[in-house]
């Protein structure tokens, strides 16, 4: 098949083609870079802010749990104040567990400040905690002074102690816990700042807190008459009336239920156990001592045995407060799980993410995008003519196995059509009868090289079978058919390759030597007819025949209309042949010398 789309084939073409494939793939890395980018900031949001919550969740855990221990502290020197009440009071009772009771509180207090002052640089906190320093050093000295006025006071014989001292030592003690409530309150502050959602806890911790302080003060204001067996003054009665003040008014606020978030169902049981047996039981001992107190120094205990039967009385209170801190730092750390979980998670899934992505990108070019673009090269080089190899099956079963399936049908009939086409125009060009070229197929020869530009001198022999129409009448057209298919043969024995010999019309026949000068034209004229005039042909069985032609030879150039001219000068020079008595050649008489060579030659024809 010629290729007729020539234009669309030039290497221009195909360099616009590569480039068309380099700009699509260019297109799709941009595509992929920007789904990566936009993912990459999506997962970075995620994890950010799951980073972000966990971060939050474990400074809140932190920062309560330090918050507990220093309610822990106040709490433990609060207690501290119950076996330093019995030991100031007289009539302790000879083997009295309550000196080893002190010794053991106080090492539990001072175990709690120590732990307060090792917080201070603990590495986990989100900011650093040195405001609370020196309200420690304050607390710690006070706490000493405190306990040498106990020590000093308890050594003392019991007609010795005066109420005064004792006071004043019991005071030491509270100012004791009054050093420690700026750590409290700077604490809550933290907490606060740290997490609005967290003042509330705080707050109610403090309630609580104050309320288990307040409520050994309640003891304590008392303690110091019956320690030495007064009656009470009226600065203690008075301590005492605002103390159960502000103990019913917190408790007015933090003990009904639902008052305290997050506390469970279990731990708001202990709300009546607290109206029953502090409230109740507790501030009626109180109450009893009070009453005696009011008029007499008889007591109907000591210090130490008030001391024992009202610490008990508190232990809800304090419960309560352990209770509602252990329940609020099981709901932290239940958040900071959840939160590292939520961020382990975010961070897997982000990575997954990334690698599916990456997994179907590369899928997408390979099972996509390259393919289409090999598609599409294909039918391209298909249109142009040019060979493409076989794709069934490059595609994989899907879409793109069908598309590449239907490209090789279309390679196929493509094929098929080439063949087809090549077939018709050996037909076309073709003479049937003898197998030589066709009139017609000359004619595009001549044309063709006139359209080569090329202005080449060819050399034109037209020949005609003598009385061919007496072949016919004598022995058939089936004879006739035999002796033009033999002469042909005879023709085409008698030349060159690189000549072409053709039918030209019903028994005539023409040679084009091409680059040939006119005396080897001639030599080949007369090789034609001297073979074709000795060979009889055989027609059919014991049957041949003698046949003779007569020949014109031209000369000339094939551009600029050259082609007919030269037809028609051989044509005249045949023509000639014929009126001067056939079997013979004439040549052009443009060509003297060769007029000569001719006349000889078809003379001894
Ligand atoms: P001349 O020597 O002057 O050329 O005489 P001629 O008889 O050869 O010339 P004419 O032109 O009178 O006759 C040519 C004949 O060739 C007439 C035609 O029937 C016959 N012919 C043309 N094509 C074919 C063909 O394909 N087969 C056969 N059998 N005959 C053909
Ligand atoms: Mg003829
Ligand atoms: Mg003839």
């Amino acid at each position: 098949m010629s290729n007729t789309g020539g234009s669309y084939a030039s290497p221009r073409a195909d360099v616009a083609e590569a480039r068309t494939a380099k700009v699509l793939r260019r297109k799709l890395q941009w595509l992929i870079a920007i789904v990566v980018a936009c993912t990459g900031v999506l997962a970075t949001e995620i994890i950010a802010a799951s980073y972000s919550d966990f971060v939050i969740a474990r400074r809140n855990l932190t920062e309560v749990m330090a918050f507990c221990r220093v309610l822990d502290a106040a709490n433990y020197l609060s207690a501290e104040r119950g076996p330093s009440n019995g030991m100031l009071g007289i009539g302790v009772a000879p083997g009295s567990p309550v000196k080893a009771r002190l010794a053991e509180f106080r090492a539990r207090s001072d175990a709690s400040l120590a732990q307060l002052v090792a917080d201070i640089d603990n590495a986990s906190r989100a900011e650093p905690a040195d405001a609370l320093s020196p309200i420690l050093v304050e607390v710690q000295r006070r706490l000493a002074l405190a306990r040498v006025e106990v020590d000093r006071i308890a050594a003392l014989p019991p007609e010795e102690r005066n109420l005064a001292e004792i006071q004043a030592a019991i005071e030491a003690m509270f100012g004791v816990i009054d050093a420690l409530r700026p750590a409290i309150d700077w604490n809550i502050q933290r907490l606060t700042n740290t997490d609005p959602n967290l003042a509330g806890i705080a707050l109610a911790a403090q309630m609580l807190a104050n309320l288990r302080e307040d409520g050994g003060r309640l003891g304590s204001q008392i303690m110091a008459p019956v320690a030495v067996g007064k009656p009470l003054e009226a600065q203690n009665l008075a301590d005492s009336e605002r103390t159960r003040g502000r103990l019913q008014e917190v408790w007015s606020i933090v003990g009904k239920p639902g008052a305290l978030p997050g506390l469970s169902p279990a731990d708001i049981g202990d709300l009546a156990k607290i109206d029953r047996e502090f409230f109740g039981e507790g501030l009626a001992m109180i109450d009893g001592i009070i009453a005696v107190g009011r008029n007499s120094g008889a007591y109907p205990m000591t210090a130490e045995q008030l001391t024992d039967r009202f610490v008990p009385k508190m232990k809800p209170l304090e419960d309560l407060r352990r209770s509602f801190m252990d329940a609020t730092v099981e709901r932290l750390s239940a958040n900071k799980t959840r939160a590292s979980i939520k961020l382990a998670v975010a961070t897997l899934a982000t990575f997954a993410l990334f690698l599916v992505l990456l997994v179907l990108m590369r899928r997408a070019r390979s099972l996509v995008f390259e393919p289409l673009l090999l598609a599409r090269h294909s039918i391209i080089e298909l249109a142009n003519d040019r060979p493409i190899s076989r794709l069934q099956g490059k595609g994989g079963e899907g879409e793109m196995g069908r598309l590449f399936d239907a490209i090789d049908v279309l390679r196929q009939r493509l094929d098929e059509r080439t063949l087809l086409m090549q077939h018709l125009e050996r037909q076309a060009e073709t003479d049937e009868l003898t197998g030589l070229l066709n009139r017609r197929a000359l004619e595009l020869i001549g044309s063709a090289e006139h359209k080569n530009g090329g202005d080449q001198q060819v050399c034109l022999i037209l020949m005609d079978i003598d009385h061919f129409k007496q072949i016919n009448d004598t022995h058939g057209h089936l004879v006739g058919d035999i002796v033009l298919k033999e002469t042909a043969r005879i023709i085409r024995n008698s030349v060159r390759n690189s000549d072409l010999v053709a039918r030209f019309g019903g028994e005539e026949f023409a040679v084009i030597t091409p680059g040939d000068n006119i005396e080897s034209a001639l030599a080949l004229a007369e090789r034609i007819r001297f073979n074709l005039a000795r060979e009889p042909i055989v027609v059919s069985e014991g049957r041949a025949l003698t046949v003779t032609a007569s020949f014109g030879v031209a000369e000339g150039r094939s551009a600029n209309g050259g082609w007919t001219r030269l037809i028609a000068r051989a044509d005249t020079e045949l023509y000639r042949a014929k009126s001067e008595g056939r079997n013979r050649v004439c040549v052009q008489q443009a060509s003297a010398s060769l007029a000569h060579l001719t006349s000889a030659k078809s003379a001894r024809a």
